[in-house]
């Protein structure tokens, strides 16, 4: 039984994904619901699913960001892209993202694009292992450091519908209130 609800699950993960126009994604703000929903798992690696993480790249360098993940476009999966370079040869694809191991803790500001113009610090670990499977499903893991660490959690989160409005302090929330609630107005009024 388990089994069989589990299929339909993904196969309405993937029609979701071939009904959607790709070249006319774009980045949806905070408090778009769709921020908040948890990503499925992906189980198909191919040319819609490529055609995805391309879009989602352009996206991202177009905003200025060093990761942008699905939720973000729109869509309920578990994925994201990053380049926390910004070189060419520095793009990197995380599908099915798991945190698999944290240490230490590393505090910085932190941005988002689906929160423009916010700004806040926020405490994280330092170091951070991931597994997750390539653009072609093979699965790997990789621990990254500093920004990477940054990304790999920032962007984990996405995937599972939370935002660092979720993870700034008591102090940081009543700073950016007035921000937040412009946002909602633009977002309730469009
Ligand atoms: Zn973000």
């Amino acid at each position: 039984m388990w089994d069989t609800l589990a299929v339909c699950y993904n196969e309405s993960a993937m029609n979701l994904l071939d009904a959607v126009d790709i070249p006319s994604l774009t980045i949806i703000k905070y408090p778009d619901p769709r921020l908040r929903m948890p990503g499925e798992t992906v189980t198909q690696f191919d040319e819609r699913l490529h055609a995805l993480i391309e879009k989602m790249f352009e996206l991202m360098y177009k905003g200025n960001g060093v990761g942008l993940a699905a939720q973000q476009v729109g869509l309920p999966l578990r994925l994201f892209v990053a380049n926390p370079t910004l070189a060419d040869d520095d793009e990197r694809v995380y599908v099915n993202p798991e945190l698999i191991e944290l240490s230490g803790t590393a505090e910085a500001e932190e941005g988002c694009l689906s929160l423009p113009n916010l700004s806040v610090s926020i405490k994280r670990a330092a170091v951070v292992t991931i597994r997750a499977m390539d653009a072609e499903g093979n699965v790997f893991e990789e621990t990254g450091e500093d920004l990477l660490a940054r990304i790999f959690q920032h962007e984990t989160d996405h995937t599972e519908g939370r935002l660092i409005a979720d993870r700034m302090s008591p102090i940081a929330k009543i700073a950016n209130r007035r921000l937040l609630k412009e946002l909602e107005e633009t977002f309730a009024s469009s």
